[in-house]
């Protein structure tokens, strides 16, 4: 990479020595203001009848790339006289420039007419102000059409972004590691997507950096006025003048999709885009940016002082880690709709959100709900991340079922290779799921060696149930308040979320509810071997209590291994060995519910109740099992399932079938072989972390608790009474939705957010999310 241009200092010449030869060459006096410049040294000239630029030129400056500029200005006012530009002030003797110091060290002189009005950079921005900048653009490129200048064609000028790949070597120059990472992800999506299409692209001279400090805006801030310092002049791809204005237009916008639909159709209406450009403009937004960053860090290495290096680099890594959430397709198609191109992947219609809920409403039962208060329509998923039919990203930090990540290509392709060949149940032999049996089984501890494979949670605890009834022969069931344990008739009857809500119709009498042992809102505190006792006393009273009643114990005693719907709650440490103690002293079952929390999500272990430190006699499996698809399973000791197997026999349409196993194999396969377990530990620590030092901020943040991916933030008004700040949390959920990071709520009272992500999130994905709950705190109304 030549380093030469940068190496060079910035010009030093007095201000009575600029004044004199202004004056001396240009017949022009007046006041003298130095301005900021990069490399060369600017001076404003204000006389009483106008104010001009002074510019000395860097002695290393090829004179050739002065004259460069000037002849495209001249250019410029014969192809578009109505563009507002700087012009070029004759020297007194009628030439372009002038020459400033001896032969060791001489400064070329141009004097250009000042624009008036602010920097883009200092402007508040509007709409308006970026469709404006899109036309200025649109009108710039159209001017600099047929334009041509030998000292246009620097291949090797470090600016050119044709040229990018130059800069890699400077990767190693940036500091911060996560940086790091990501610019060289773009260097290789360059590569792989973007390099190939390059020749294909046209040329033109271009400006080369409209950055938002060349960018100069009318008095009432409402339009853009000109583009100023036309020294980076390049031939180069027409499309990186575009890319270059918006990869500095959209540094810290909240809405980019907004923002660069503003600028482009603007554009677009000036000077068309080609299909081409349009696909690869936002890859070249980012490279521009890379670039940027690339070559700050470099020059940072030897210019300690210079400040100016660092002037752009922390809004370009938070635009490029925005924009590397986004899919290229994603970009291309917001870019190709912009233009009318016809769009490649997501949907080409538009789509009135109001008039499909109004549809739904007519053919969907009404008992249905939507997540969030602006409904979204989902049109695709990749790994941690969900589309909307604009486009538009989410990241999603709820979805447990889609275990893998959405559309795992692995799980996938398991899936259309099994149901191209064969789909039956289980009375035929089938490889798969005695081989799927047997995987899934090894991460079980002894003695449950036994699965039933069924379709859903609600299917797995349904049949839970009915092993431990026809096991015990007897039917009462101690739960934990608050619980949900699936939507059958049977499992609404023992989950309190159901029965004791609106349109619930109360406990029934064959079940007991224990307190959930809850060490933050309960009504004993803490984690220690005291509150686990003192929460499995009420369990241990729910089975005396129900046998005084009945004479007879209870069938079983089921609870999640950490409570979700009640709230992301871990239980104190040993809790549910005294309860299972409890249980079984009295000649009941236990079960486990591991349909949302199984499947290594607790980092830790691979199932939730190993952290308990028990084995239950039946566990459930559900959500996680198939990463989306719909299967669950039951598994249990062969004793239990030889007594349920009186005679009747089980058989379920679907549980089983040899697609659902290779899904399920599959979803193995991505856990072991990705990491998922010990991701989801690392992350989690790391999201804890971020959760704790937010809370050490906002006193709203009562407790931050979880495991592994599996985590919660509860908010409440008060430290002591610990009333729920329900409004709050809403709002912070609300809030994040339309900041593009899906979150929800749970317990009681509605007032803890849960996180419980796809396993494939990773520590950028957690930047993220941190990132936009602390934005979401920040401007949160309840505090
Ligand atoms: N158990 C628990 C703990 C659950 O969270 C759920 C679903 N939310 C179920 C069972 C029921 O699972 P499904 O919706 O697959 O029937």
């Amino acid at each position: 990479m030549s380093t030469k241009s940068i190496e060079t200092q910035r010009p030093a010449i007095g201000q009575q020595e600029v004044l004199a030869f202004a004056d001396e060459k240009f017949g022009i006096t007046g006041e003298l203001k130095e301005l900021v410049s990069d490399r060369d040294q600017n001076f404003s000239i204000t006389s009483d009848t106008a104010t001009y630029v002074f510019k000395i030129a860097n002695s290393d400056e090829d004179p050739a790339f002065l004259d460069l500029q000037n002849r495209a200005l001249l250019h410029l006012a014969q192809t578009a006289p109505d563009l507002t530009l700087p012009r070029l002030l004759p020297a007194l003797d009628s030439k372009d420039m002038a020459v400033l110091g001896d032969m060791a060290s001489a400064h070329l002189v141009r004097v250009l007419t000042y624009v008036p009005g602010g920097l883009f950079s200092d402007t508040p921005k509007t709409t308006t102000l970026f469709s404006s900048l899109g036309t200025y653009i649109g009108k710039l490129s159209q001017g600099l059409q047929g334009f041509g200048h030998a000292a246009a064609h620097r291949p090797d000028f470090l600016w050119n972004l044709d040229n990018i790949l130059s800069c890699e070597t400077c990767v190693p120059d940036i500091i911060d590691e996560n940086d790091r990472g990501i610019v060289q992800t773009y260097f290789d999506r360059y590569r792989k997507y973007t390099l190939p299409y390059i020749p294909s692209l046209r040329s033109a001279v271009i400006h080369n950096d409209i950055n938002d400090n060349n960018i100069i805006v009318t008095e009432n801030s409402d339009a853009v006025a000109a583009v100023i310092d036309f020294g980076d002049m390049v031939f180069a791809c027409q499309i990186n003048e575009l890319a270059t204005a918006l990869a500095y237009a959209l540094f810290d916008q909240d809405d980019i999709f907004a923002v660069s639909a503003a600028i482009i159709s603007a554009y677009h209406k000036e000077f068309p885009l080609q299909r081409l450009e349009a696909d690869l403009l936002f890859d070249l937004v980012a490279m521009r940016l890379v670039m940027s960053v690339c070559i700050s860090s470099r020059r940072a290495k030897t210019e300690l002082d210079n400040e100016y290096l660092f002037i752009s680099q922390a809004p370009a890594f938070r635009l490029l880690a925005k924009l590397n959430i986004f899919d290229r397709d994603v970009l291309g198609d917001h870019v190709r709709s912009l233009c009318g191109f016809p769009r490649k992947g997501v949907e080409t219609a538009s789509v009135d959100i109001d008039q499909m809920i109004e549809h739904r409403k007519t053919v969907l039962g009404p008992s249905l709900s939507l997540a969030y208060k602006k409904h979204l329509k989902m049109v695709r998923g990749e790994g941690a991340y969900l589309f909307d039919h604009t486009g538009r990203a989410y990241l999603d930090c709820v979805n447990n079922i889609s275990h893998a990540g959405h559309c795992h290509p692995h799980v996938v392709e398991a899936l259309s290779k099994q149901a191209a060949t064969l789909n039956t149940n289980t009375r035929y032999l089938h490889d798969t799921i005695q081989q799927y049996a047997e995987r899934l089984l090894a991460t079980l501890p002894d003695p449950l060696s036994v699965v039933y494979f069924v379709c859903s949670g609600s299917e797995a605890n349904e049949l839970a149930l009915r092993l431990a009834r026809t096991k015990t022969g007897r039917k009462g069931t101690v739960v934990l308040d608050w619980a949900y344990h699936g939507n059958t008739s049977t499992l609404v009857e023992i989950s309190p979320y159901k029965f004791n809500r609106k349109g619930g119709v109360g406990k029934p009498d064959h079940v007991r509810i224990a307190e959930i042992p809850d060490p933050f809102r309960g009504r004993y505190k803490g984690n220690s071997p005291e509150t686990s006792i003192a929460y499995a006393r009420d369990v241990e009273a729910c089975v005396a209590d129900f046998m005084k009643e009945t004479g007879e114990p209870p069938a079983a005693f089921i609870a999640e291994s950490i409570a979700g719907v009640g709230g992301q709650i871990l239980y104190p440490d040993g809790y549910l060995q005294h309860a299972y103690a409890a249980v079984r002293k009295a000649g009941a079952l236990c079960i486990a519910d591991e349909v949302q929390v199984g499947f290594g999500r607790v980092g830790t272990h691979m199932w939730a109740f190993e952290q308990q430190g028990v084995v239950p006699d039946i566990v459930t499996l559900g959500k996680p099992i198939g990463s989306g698809h719909p299967m669950a399973a039951v598994v249990t000791t062969r004793e239990i399932a030889d007594a349920f197997a009186n005679g009747m026999e089980y058989f379920n349409s679907f549980g089983g079938n040899p697609v659902s196993c290779a899904v399920g194999m599959a979803v193995l396969d991505v856990i072991e072989n990705e990491g998922l377990q010990q991701k989801a530990l690392e992350t989690g620590a790391y999201l804890l972390e971020g959760m704790r030092r937010l809370q050490d901020t906002y006193t709203i943040i009562g407790d931050v608790r979880g495991t592994g991916l599996f985590l919660g933030m509860e908010l409440i008004k008060d430290i002591e009474t610990l009333e729920p700040a329900t409004d709050a949390a809403d709002w912070i959920v609300q809030f994040c939705r339309d900041e593009g990071v899906l979150l929800s709520t749970d317990g009681p009272f509605e007032n803890v957010i849960k996180m419980k992500p796809p396993m494939v999130f990773g520590q950028k994905e957690a930047d993220l999310l941190l990132e936009t709950l602390e934005r979401a705190f920040e401007k949160l109304p309840y505090q």
